[in-house]
């Protein structure tokens, strides 16, 4: 009530919904800020270690019900504005959501930096406070619309800014060099342009509120933010040019998440943000220990991915240019102090920038990035590696056709103390390919670090009914301890026990119709299979394969409408990256295969096909309670971890997928007879592509797959332009550089043993059980303390 008379100047007569929020969240605020003053005075009284971890991409998503929850007032609050009249689950769904990424990375990010609060890891997250998140998707005629996403448009109530925390960034320039009485020689940049960067923060609070820490964002400001010279001659334009230029940097967020947008505004965000923490974090150091030699036993700094690798060097620059470190030793600092986590074995989406871009935008870096390389070539060559081919492939210079360009992975790499896959297959593959030369020149440094999700926003927020079962059941330790969960498997075969559970995924299920009558027009059937693939779309995932699996499904039943059918409601949400033509094309077969499905009477009550639309992390949490089946189904060897798989078998759903990225590790904890694989293995889609796969015979010797590609490309699911998939059928019948054909008939046959498995409630919901009881291992708590472990060398708090 304070809050909203004097933070919001409202009276409860007027106050909207919107009013409500900010004024909760101010309250709530209050409360984290009191943990985060005592977080920060603790890290420094006991002179521990702290975190860094440098992520381009943060998806947060909302922040009230995650306060809420880790401070234990989420009942409290709610009876608090009930007696206000005043709903809080109508005020949750008014906070926009902090699309600050694109998807799985961005929110490991956001998973972790969760996670390192609760074990009270004293941590900093590094990003760039982006004006536009991900792009809003909308669906027009079935095709996907891409609309901005102005996140901070009704203000942020969860974020600080910092105006006194600025550091200024540079570009471009010359660099001079002098020499010193002994002949040594200092190098200074001077920049011909300079960016402010401005931070701004947001307190992350832990589980219990046991430690609090800071997700700092910097937001980009020109340093002269008027040129009062040219605006008083009257160059009105002139005079703002410089300074939109400079604060581009932090608009948008690159709308890609599996190949580098390769523009130099990237680059410069990049550059923006891995200084701006580099300085922020060199010169907290300072202040409190004094020596910069003393670096790396007091910081860690992990990289998310080479988004962030230019901090590689940006750290040698500081260190030797400005503090005047010997070389060597600088170069022992670095690498003591960073880590390095691969996300990706797919060869263009591995990052390199051309050096004359490079040398114009960052002439210092470009020089110390050649001396880097010189030592590292030199140091092979000292232990007698001379092979020239070995020496190319591991140079931080690819040279091809006389383009010269600067390897982000390898730099990483060679930077880093530890290197890090993020599943036990990813990490084994990364040792074989992208990172084989450098594996055996440094077979110490790869290691697995198999991803995780936070169980407070997967489980304890988005499914309050399925936490209170839990609770009810094991007790409240099970809060604290997600190894506790084990003990359900005594309740598997449990008839009442699987009833509570029914009642709760039924209620679960309810909502979701809801949501589906609110925005597609049509309510689904509770008592249906809800089979869900909700991801980027991209053709390594294969919704495309789901689709035509729709199809074959939707051919038969009008074949034989009076089967035993098991009910399905096959749902799908995802975007597509703006420029990916065949992602798009693919929401559109989704879009047109639902619309001529939903509207024929032979399979009403039988199948139906949804797409919802603008997929983020809000969504996410209203879909996965309500998942029976989880589509888990990438190209083997090609998905690295994936962490959707994780949430949703934390929820009770069954998979069914390949043997693929964390799908592995899942498939050992719930037991084959829980989960349903089908298809090659990552080693059979490298066999198969090694010697030269042939869809059309794969086709033509599946009577399914050729009808199902028959009515698509003639035209029945686009009646409206019967030629708009000829190309995409084409292209599945010539190149299928993803192997869909080759595993769609296991896929298919996995698919009737799911319905025949639902069938038997008994045994569904047994696995189901046996679901939630054995993935408490993905807890992403697990997965920091290996970190911390590891790669840090931090200790944590036990829970
Ligand atoms: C978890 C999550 C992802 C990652 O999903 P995958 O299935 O692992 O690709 C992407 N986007 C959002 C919003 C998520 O919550």
């Amino acid at each position: 009530m304070a809050k909203l008379a004097y933070a919001v100047a409202k009276d409860p007569t007027s106050a909207q919904e919107r009013d409500w929020y900010i004024a909760t969240a101010l309250a709530v605020r209050d409360r984290v800020v009191d943990g985060w003053a005592e977080s920060y005075r603790h890290t420094n009284d006991t002179q521990n270690k702290r975190v860094y971890y440098m992520s381009l991409e943060f998806l947060i998503g909302r922040l009230l019900f995650d306060s809420l929850t880790n401070l234990g007032i989420v009942e409290e609050m709610r009876q608090a504005l009930a007696s206000l009249g005043v709903d809080l689950d109508r005020l949750r769904t008014v906070e926009p959501d902090a699309a600050l990424g694109n998807g799985g990375l961005g929110r490991l990010a956001a998973c972790f930096m969760e996670s390192m609060a609760t074990l009270a890891v004293p941590a900093y997250g590094y990003g760039i406070r982006y004006e536009n998140g991900l792009f809003r998707q909308g669906i027009k005629d079935g095709w996907q619309q891409e609309y901005p996403e102005n996140w901070l448009t009704n203000g942020n109530p969860w974020e600080f800014e910092r105006p006194e925390i600025t550091y200024d960034v540079g570009f471009g320039g010359t660099v001079d060099i002098t020499y010193g009485p002994d002949g040594a020689a200092t190098y200074r940049w001077h920049p011909a342009e300079r960016v402010s960067a401005v931070a701004y923060d947001t307190p992350v609070v832990g589980w219990r509120c046991r430690h609090v820490n800071t997700l700092r964002l910097w937001a980009a400001r020109a340093v002269d933010p008027l040129r009062l010279d040219a605006f008083n001659a009257g160059d009105y334009v002139g005079a703002l040019a410089d300074r939109v230029r400079a604060e581009s940097i932090s608009k948008v967020l690159y709308p890609s998440d599996a190949t580098p947008a390769g523009q130099e505004l990237r680059l410069r965000q990049e550059f923006f943000f891995a200084s701006a923490s580099l300085q922020d974090l060199v010169r907290r150091h300072i202040k409190q220990y004094g020596p910069v030699e003393m670096l790396a036993e007091k910081a860690a700094i992990q990289l998310n991915d080479t988004h962030p690798a230019i901090g590689v060097v940006e750290l040698m620059r500081i260190l030797v240019d400005l503090h005047d470190v010997p070389w060597a030793k600088a170069w022992d600092i670095t690498q003591a102090t960073f880590g390095y986590t691969n996300h990706t074995l797919l060869p263009e989406a591995l990052e390199t920038w051309p050096v004359h871009l490079m040398e114009r935008l960052l002439p210092r870096h470009m020089q110390i990035i050649y001396l880097i390389n010189a030592v590292h070539l030199d140091g092979l060559r000292a232990k007698g590696n001379s092979d020239p081919a070995l020496l190319s492939s591991v140079s931080l210079i690819e040279e091809s056709w006389g383009r010269q360009r600067v390897r982000m992975g390898t730099l990483a790499f060679v930077g880093a103390h530890r290197v890090n896959g993020v599943s036990a297959l990813h990490s084994e593959l990364m040792k074989e390919t992208v990172f084989r030369d450098l594996h055996a020149i440094f077979p110490e440094k790869i290691n697995n670090k198999t991803n995780g999700i936070t169980f407070r926003r997967w489980l304890y927020e988005a499914n309050p009914g399925l936490t209170k079962v839990l609770v009810d059941t094991l007790g409240p330790r099970v809060l604290d301890d997600p190894e506790e969960l084990l003990g359900l498997e005594k309740f598997a075969s449990d008839t009442e026990f699987q009833a509570k559970l029914k009642a709760v995924r039924r209620k679960n299920k309810e909502a979701l119709s809801k949501v589906f009558q609110h925005r597609l027009g049509f309510p689904v059937d509770p008592d249906a299979l809800f089979d869900v693939q909700i991801k980027r779309i991209h053709e390594y995932k294969r919704q495309h394969l789901n689709l035509l699996e729709t199809v074959a499904l939707y051919n038969a039943i009008r074949a034989d409408p009076g089967r035993n059918w098991t009910p399905r409601v096959k749902i799908f949400a995802g975007k597509a990256a703006a420029s990916y033509h065949t992602a798009k094309l693919i929401i559109k077969l989704a879009n047109d295969i639902a619309r001529v499905v939903n509207s024929d009477p032979t399979v009403r009550g039988i199948l139906k096909v949804g797409f919802l639309q603008n997929y983020n992390v809000s969504l996410a949490e209203q879909i996965i309670p309500a998942a029976d089946l989880s589509e888990q189904i990438s190209t083997a060897g090609l998905e690295a971890s994936g962490t959707g798989n994780m949430k949703l078998a934390l929820n009770g759903a069954l998979t069914i997928g390949t043997l693929d990225g964390a799908n592995v590790e899942i498939n050992e904890r719930v037991g084959e007879d829980n989960i349903f694989i089908f298809g090659l293995t990552a080693e059979e889609v490298e066999a198969r592509r090694r010697n030269g796969y042939n869809a059309r015979d794969v086709i033509a010797s599946s009577p399914k797959l050729s009808e199902v590609f028959a009515s698509i490309e003639s035209g029945v699911f686009s009646p409206d332009d019967t030629s708009r998939y000829r190309g995409f059928i084409e292209m599945l019948s010539n190149h299928d550089h993803f192997l869909v054909t080759a595993d769609f008939d296991a896929y298919y046959a996995a698919q009737r043993q799911v319905d025949a498995h639902w069938q038997n409630g008994a045994a569904w919901w047994r696995s189901s059980i046996l679901n939630t009881a054995r993935v408490g291992w993905f807890s992403s708590d697990r997965t920091i303390r290996e970190y911390a472990r590891d790669i840090w060398n931090v200790p944590v708090q036990t829970t």
